[in-house]
């Protein structure tokens, strides 16, 4: 695997950068919740102010489809980036067009601009030619450092590398490398999986299935491999759309060896009662927020057989103390067992943030920002975000 990354690159002084980060950080009333996503694009960003470039920075924050949502306007993290990094950083509120090109052309050596989010652009999620042109017009040279976001199609990530010289950022690259050295891995690899995006989720365990020895599931993304078991979920999250992915997944031969169900779950009643329940006894008006005891004792076995463990998406609604457990348990027997024992691998906004709560994250070999993209990646799809810079 060869990089094209920023860190080889001379000639860096008086030209013009313009940096893809993924700053989707989770936000709470306009208010940065997790900054994780930002510190870890830090060392990009001054890496290539201290070397005097000039640095037209972009993201998406949340979905905004296409249009101006001051909710989701980019202005707080430039302020948190501003902070963060011991920089002066200029906030311009438009994505492309005059205004940006003004300021552009007013930058100086070193200096560091943060545009509005890439989203409220229409082009951006299709991918589109011209917004990828009005983009490049802005820059030299073009850095993505966003791994959270290369397994998408999406102008700024992918077709914009059509106009300009494509980078890998610092962390980009340092993703790369932390999770090419499990594309072969040490086996058994256990991979526990979880969370409630079940669409794009499902999809990619069959990508992880051959070179899984056990795949553990929970959180939203296991009630529908439960309900298609003819089990009752009752009113708990799940996703129709990913019903022939499931199908085709528990009529493999290996079935029963491979994907671990939940013995047990934790339940909300209808009355508003906390239980824990065997998934048989499951009610009709019961809503399942998280793994239960057994499952967890069950999922602990595997994890500490593992000479490979991958963990993506929280085994419930962690946010919540009545449904932490699940999450918060394996989170700290996958610490445990990594660094020496196995290779640990975790990713994911929701994941990681449940990972710090433990107070255990730096056990873990590798933290990637990424959940959707790390499995892509991991399941060995091409990654359009990757294309020109992995050669
Ligand atoms: P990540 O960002 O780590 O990849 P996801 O975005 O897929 O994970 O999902 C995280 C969310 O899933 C969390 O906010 C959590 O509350 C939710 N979740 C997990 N299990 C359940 C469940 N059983 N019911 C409802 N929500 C759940
Ligand atoms: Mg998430």
């Amino acid at each position: 695997m060869k990089i094209n990354s920023i860190s080889r690159l001379k000639k860096i002084s008086n030209q013009k950068f313009l940096v893809r980060v993924d700053f989707n950080v989770p936000m709470e009333k306009g208010k940065i919740k997790d900054d994780y996503k930002i510190s870890a694009g830090l060392e990009t960003i001054k890496y290539l102010s201290s070397q005097g470039a000039k640095l037209i920075i972009i993201t998406h924050l949340g979905e905004p489809n296409g249009k101006a949502l001051k909710s989701l306007s980019t202005a707080p993290l430039a302020a948190r980036l501003a902070k963060m990094a011991s920089l002066k950083v200029k906030f311009v509120p438009a994505v492309v067009g005059p205004k940006v090109v003004e300021a552009v052309n007013k930058m100086k050596s070193g200096e560091v601009l943060f545009l509005e989010n890439v989203r409220f652009n229409p082009g951006e999620t299709k991918n589109d030619k011209d917004f990828a042109k009005q983009l490049a017009v802005l820059a030299d040279a073009y850095v993505n450092d966003a791994f959270a976001v290369s397994h998408r199609a999406q102008t700024s990530v992918d077709a914009i590398k059509n106009y300009l010289p494509a980078y890998a950022g610092i962390l980009l690259e340092q993703e790369l490398k932390a999770l090419h050295k499990i594309v072969k891995p040490k086996k058994p690899l256990v991979v526990m999986m979880g969370g409630a995006k079940i669409e794009t989720k499902a999809a990619l365990i069959s990508k992880l299935y051959p070179a899984a020895s056990h795949i553990l599931l929970g959180g939203g993304l296991a009630n529908n491999f439960l309900k298609f078991k003819k089990l009752e979920i009752g009113k708990s999250l799940f996703d129709a759309g990913s019903v022939p992915v499931v199908k085709k997944l528990l009529s493999g031969k290996a079935r029963d060896k491979k994907i671990i169900l939940p013995l047990d779950v934790v339940v909300k009643t209808k009355n508003g009662k906390i239980l824990s329940k065997k998934v048989k006894a499951v009610a009709k008006t019961d809503c399942i927020f998280d793994i239960g005891p057994e499952t967890v004792s069950l999922y602990a076995e595997y994890i500490k057989k593992a000479n490979t463990v991958i963990w993506n998406g929280p085994m419930g609604k962690f946010e919540e103390a009545a449904f932490k457990n699940g999450t918060i348990s394996l989170a700290m027997v996958i610490a445990a067992r990594s660094r020496g024992r196995a290779y640990g691998v975790t990713g994911g906004g929701e994941t990681i943030s449940a990972l710090k709560m433990t107070g255990m994250m730096e056990y873990v070999d590798w933290v990637s920002t990424a959940g959707g993209a790390m499995l892509s990646y991991l399941g060995g799809a091409k990654m359009p975000g990757l294309k020109k810079i992995v050669v």
